[in-house]
């Protein structure tokens, strides 16, 4: 070899040196790299979808709604899922005679001849007259017509809400135009268009489809009452919950969509009416009657830098927020890169005012919903999305985006976990629950209230789908700032959201980005103020501890002679759990001893529970006994 070759060869190596580390460190790279560090180590491996089986629900005592399950291979997980997040102790059974011990009988997801044996039939024709409730789902035959008061049925996939009449006992409570007519299937989604059962001939229906026929049939027996449902109820629930919605919200944000909360409403109303020993519990801590989460994203250049001005302010009044920090490291189409080493001070400023941190993905990218999921090797700084336009992302997978952000943001703030997620533009792809349970999320805010049908947060199944519960929980965005009119402009409305929510316990998710402060924080000083006096305010992560504790939490009612003893089983500890006891009993006891509870009206709120525990419950006005040891508060 010649010297010019060598030389040749020489440069060409310095070259290459060259642009590798300017690639890296020059100001002008697309990526910045924070010298030595690499992560994560391990590899994220996706759980197997693990099936629910109804028999892990089928505990209790009799004072549970029992669910007569008729066919497994339902939507019934939809209606767990729902019962729970309003608070309804329930039990599964498939057999009658165990079903019919309790007063208050749903059957599911269908009652005729061909689920169930003729005895079955004819005990559950008599259940109501002896004094029972029974709530009968697609009642297709069995000779239960009359039970429910009606004369023929009329399947059809043709309609699309139910509208509650306003005169009927059950349906006082609600007197909001959204909540008195419930859609629940859209007919121009073609196949995905939902079927209903309506019933023909039925006197004083509580709720009636667009053709006149019934959707819910409500009849009296003697004390006892039947109430046929012409809705898949588990099926309309899983629809809003896996945000397969497809037309049937009536709005996508920013305003009341409550078609689930009125189905969950009214069978917690029917139970607790037919159960006079009910407890419920309810959907917010410390006995309030509103959660309020404060979320922020953080996506733009200015935007950390403008974080600490809104975490001074939540400071001064003594809440604490959530920010979804975005770990920006390639500058791209989106914006300059803002996670590197001056990003770091704004986000250590927030952790230390003790605000959650949560993850708002690497790249921010408008396709995230249709990324491929990845490898689950993927690492910081190799990882390299690149957004190329508004449509097109490269180089980026659902888990990469999932693994790298929270990496970063735990490595550079040491002893703290990342638990809580939400994509850019709320995008949501099919696998979001399995990613984010893998990769260590616990709390998803990844879709809207509107678009899941509900103001209440609930549990997430395995890609979106009926059959496996996801260990992850989805907190749908109540309020944002992207819609029009500004929305410094939009406080009064919004306060008259929540003055809607907070009749039933919602969720009023606000997400603010910290893109400015002018108008959007002078929005949250008005909402705050507004709000403070009744409503909870706490982090994602505070109110997903909580609500991840409250939904595994036991309710059990033994009578006593003239007392109650409320049993609650709690395998994990909560704080502030807020409880609705039968009107006109009162907690005069508690065990074990160190358990400290406040009663107002028929709403009980006990201060910290670590383990089971056990209240006795007496009617007000009568005295306790007098074996009633001393130390409880009344
Ligand atoms: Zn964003």
């Amino acid at each position: 070899m010649t010297l010019r070759r060598y030389l040749l060869l020489a440069l060409l190596i310095a070259l290459g040196l060259g642009w590798w580390l300017w690639q890296d460190r020059s100001p002008l790279s697309p990526v910045y790299v924070f010298n030595g560090v690499v992560g994560p180590s391990h590899k994220t491996v996706l759980p197997p979808p693990a099936p629910a089986i109804w028999k892990d629900h089928d505990q209790g005592s009799q004072s549970r709604l029992a669910i007569l399950l008729t066919d497994p291979d339902s939507a019934w997980l939809g209606l767990v899922h729902g019962l729970r997040s309003m608070g309804v102790p329930l039990r599964i059974t498939r057999d009658y005679k165990e079903a019919l011990r309790h007063r208050v009988v749903l059957v599911y997801p269908t009652i005729s001849g061909r689920v169930l044996p003729a005895e079955a039939l004819q005990a559950l024709i008599r259940f109501p007259e002896k004094g029972g409730t029974l709530i009968g789902v697609n009642v297709e035959g069995g000779g239960m017509a009359a039970t429910f008061g009606f004369t023929d049925i009329a399947p059809a996939r043709t309609r699309q809400a139910f509208t509650l009449d306003a005169s009927h006992l059950r349906a006082q409570q609600f007197d909001d135009a959204l909540e008195r007519t419930v859609p629940f299937s859209n007919t121009a989604s073609g196949a995905d268009a939902a079927g209903s059962l309506g019933y023909l001939g039925a006197q004083a229906p509580l709720a009636s489809f667009e053709d006149g026929s019934a959707a819910i049939t409500a009849r009296s027996l003697g004390s006892g009452h039947a109430y046929a449902f012409g809705v898949d109820i588990g099926f309309m629930l899983l629809t809003g919950y896996n945000n397969r919605e497809q037309g049937v919200a009536r709005s996508y944000v920013n305003r009341y969509e409550p078609a689930l909360d009125v189905v969950l409403r009214l069978l917690q109303d029917i139970y607790r009416q037919g159960e006079p020993h009910a407890v419920t519990l309810n959907p917010v801590p410390q006995g309030k009657s509103l959660a309020v989460v404060i979320s922020h994203d953080v996506d733009y250049t200015t935007s950390l830098a403008n974080a600490n001005a809104y975490a001074d302010y939540e400071t001064s009044v003594g809440i604490k927020a959530t920010y979804f920090i975005q770990t920006k490291y390639v500058r791209d189409w989106n914006d300059q890169v803002f996670f590197n080493e001056q990003g770091l001070e704004p986000l250590r400023k927030l952790r230390a005012a003790g605000m959650e941190i949560g993850s708002h993905s690497v790249a921010h990218a408008m396709d995230f919903h249709r990324l491929p999921l990845g490898s689950g090797d993927e690492q910081y700084p190799a990882y390299r999305p690149l957004v190329r336009d508004k449509e097109k992302t490269e180089e980026a997978t659902i888990l990469g985006e999932l693994r790298v952000s929270r990496f970063l943001l735990e490595h550079f703030l040491p002893d703290y976990q990342i638990n809580s997620f939400r994509p850019g533009h709320l995008r949501n792809p099919y696998v979001l629950p399995q990613a984010l349970q893998a990769t260590g999320y616990q709390f998803s805010s990844s879709v809207t209230a509107n678009n899941s049908l509900t103001h209440l947060p609930f549990r997430l199944t395995y890609s979106r789908e009926t059959a496996a519960p996801s260990a992850v929980y989805e907190f749908p965005v109540t309020i944002e700032d992207e819609s029009a009119p500004p929305l410094g402009s939009r406080l009064p409305e919004a306060l008259r959201l929540a003055e809607r929510l907070a009749r039933y316990g919602g969720l009023f998710m606000v997400l603010i980005h910290t893109d400015i402060t002018g108008h959007k924080l002078e929005f949250e000083r008005g909402l705050v103020e507004a709000l403070r006096p009744t409503a909870w305010f706490g982090t994602l992560g505070d109110y997903g501890r909580f609500w991840q504790a409250r939904d595994r939490i036991g309710v059990d009612i033994l009578p006593n002679g003239q007392q109650l003893v409320l049993q609650l089983s709690v395998p994990v500890p909560v704080d502030g759990l807020s409880l609705d006891l039968p009107m006109g009993y009162r907690a005069v006891t508690a065990s074990p001893s160190g358990v400290s509870y406040t009663q107002q009206g028929a709403r009980l709120v006990i201060d910290k529970l670590t383990d089971d525990a056990t209240l006795t419950l007496v009617r007000d006005g009568s005295r306790p006994y007098a074996n009633v040891p001393f130390g409880s508060r009344p």
